[in-house]
């Protein structure tokens, strides 16, 4: 399989590269150049597959000759076997409503699906080269921890996570500070999250500063983590239609950067029978906007009950584009630009058409998230998390659509008391945070006192 860039502007490259390269060194996005079809008789065969067993013949077309087939089959059951659930995703019914739980790996929340697949890649990569990676990243809660628990403890791989001192909740920042891994770098900065994320922006725009220290990111872009979160919307189907090809699924996403809902549009894409994929947004509402009118235009972020989820643009909104634009990367540069520019892109009436034809979306207020909470327990017991809410609120327009729950309610405690009354039990990783031993550095919110931070834990020659 060879992979490509969303603006046309680097020569195919395999697999590895494309894991290694992260975001394209044209400023877009990787995407594979062919997608599989599968069949009606392969997706038979597959729906009675479990977890691991499934993910290898997913992700297998798509690593081509770059890992064996001993090498992806051991990457996925390490992945994987640390989650809490031998399930991996379990699909539980509520009430009427099928719920995908993602949240079973060690950081309670979805992200580890794909990101300690990731890590364990990682290594597994850079083991093969000779060569080092210092994942640099700033987080507002969720992101730090998941990336975090993909890499602790991994060969040739350090970590640094700035978070905002004291403006994260103490089970996120426990989460966080507890790994005492030596690879694994907690910097509390004495500012915002926006601080933070400027001083990563920063440093990473410096080019030799980024090579001399080969520095990484772990954002929702790289193409490894689309490609593990596809694995489970193959899951969901089989469990639910028994291979049947006669009986597609509906899909309810609660969604901020667009990675999730991709890996779904990408498992339509190749065959699986996927009926509606349902977008749903808190007040942050630009894809519900874009899906509404066709117009994606930027405004500011607000903050909302389900944190994960406040972004202001989608970062892997431009691998759907390609395909609505049918992969021409010119005119995708023209809109990226436009919306660089304008602060908005718009597509035409028939692109929209398209749009319409696989994607509904619903914007979900705080209100309603807390309505969301407190109905889905008093109806049936079972708590769900502020943006797992999100999701189950958007499908009440899709009933029998399987809603993805993204985060264990337990993350979101606050929230929970505020709808319920009560707190969510804590689930197994989450336990006895409070108690343990932590390591931080804390600085002051400047790119002089991080970068000299980094200098030093790394040595010059790094
Ligand atoms: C990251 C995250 C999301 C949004 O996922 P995207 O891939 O960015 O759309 C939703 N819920 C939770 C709990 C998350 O951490």
């Amino acid at each position: 399989m060879r992979y490509l860039s969303t603006r046309g502007g680097i020569p195919p490259i395999g697999f590895s590269e494309a894991v290694m390269m992260g975001l394209a060194t044209d400023g877009g996005l990787l995407l594979p150049a062919t997608l599989p079809n599968l069949d009606p008789p392969t997706l038979a065969r597959w729906a009675g597959l479990g977890y691991p067993e499934l993910a290898m013949e997913v992700m297998r077309p798509f690593v081509g000759e770059d890992l064996s087939a001993e090498e992806l089959a051991d990457l996925v059951r390490r992945s994987y076997a640390r989650f809490d659930h031998p399930e991996v995703t379990p699909l539980v019914r509520v009430g009427d409503t099928p719920i995908l739980e993602l949240f079973h790996g060690p950081t309670a929340a979805f992200k580890d699906v794909a990101l300690q697949f990731l890590g364990n890649l990682f290594e597994l990569l850079l083991a093969r080269s000779g060569g080092r990676l210092n994942i640099l990243g700033a987080t507002s809660g969720d992101t730090g921890s998941a990336a975090i628990y993909g890499v602790r403890g991994k060969d040739r791989i350090n970590i640094f996570i700035l978070h905002p001192h004291g403006r994260i909740s103490p089970v996120q920042e426990r989460q966080m500070t507890t790994v005492l891994d030596p690879n694994v770098f907690n910097v509390a900065v004495r500012g915002t999250f926006d601080d933070a994320q400027r001083i990563v922006k920063v440093l990473f725009s410096d080019l030799q500063f980024k090579e001399r220290f080969r520095l990484g990111a772990v954002n929702s872009i790289n193409w490894a983590r689309i490609l593990a979160q596809m694995v489970y919307y193959f899951y969901a189907w089989g469990r639910l239609s028994r291979g049947d090809p006669a009986r597609p699924v509906s899909f309810a996403v609660p969604t901020g950067n667009f990675g999730d809902i991709f890996a779904g549009y990408l498992a339509k894409r190749m065959g699986l029978p996927v009926e509606r994929l349902i977008i749903a947004t808190n007040r942050n509402d630009i894809l519900t906007r874009f899906v509404t009118t066709g117009r994606y235009a930027l405004s500011e972020v607000h903050a909302t009950l389900s944190p994960a989820m406040d972004i202001q643009v989608s970062s892997n909104f431009e691998r759907y584009l390609y395909y609505l634009l049918g992969g021409d990367a010119e005119a995708l540069r023209g809109l990226m630009e436009r919306l660089g520019r304008k602060g908005s892109l718009g597509v035409s009436a028939e692109q929209l058409a398209q749009v319409q034809a696989v994607f509904d979306a619903v914007a979900v207020s705080d209100g309603e998230t807390l309505a969301q909470i407190r109905d889905t327990y008093r109806s049936s017991g079972y708590v769900l998390d502020p943006h797992t809410a999100v999701g189950v609120w958007a499908a009440r327009r899709c009933p029998g659509a399987v809603c993805l729950a993204t985060a264990h309610p337990a993350k979101f405690g606050d929230a929970v008391r505020e709808a319920i009354g009560r707190e969510p039990e804590m689930p197994p990783p989450l336990q006895g945070l409070m108690g343990r031993e932590t390591r931080c550095a804390l600085l002051e919110a400047q790119v002089p006192a991080v970068r000299s931070y980094l200098e030093q834990t790394l040595g010059v020659g790094a």
